[in-house]
């Protein structure tokens, strides 16, 4: 079963979202081939609707950062 994994240009910081075990990906936005594995994955989808959502929802300027800071206090990164 694939798995749709939410992650972030490491260039401009563009969210999208990419399917296993896909290795490589041009951003949507500035166009640099990025390598997957080397990009930290900021969520787990089980198909590309809610993938899609999850993008969109990182490209709200007033989602993004609450999403953000919701997902550094679970991982523990927030004092
Ligand atoms: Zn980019």
């Amino acid at each position: 079963m694939a798995d749709y994994l939410v992650t972030r240009c490491s260039r401009c910081k563009m969210p999208f979202y990419f399917k296993t075990p896909q290795k490589t990906k041009r951003c949507p936005n500035c166009n640099t081939l990025l390598t997957l594995s080397k990009l930290s994955i900021l969520y787990k989808a089980v198909n590309a609707e809610d993938a899609l959502k999850i993008v969109l929802m990182l490209k709200q300027p007033g989602a993004n950062s609450s999403f953000i800071e919701a997902s550094k206090i679970m991982n523990g990164d927030e004092t």
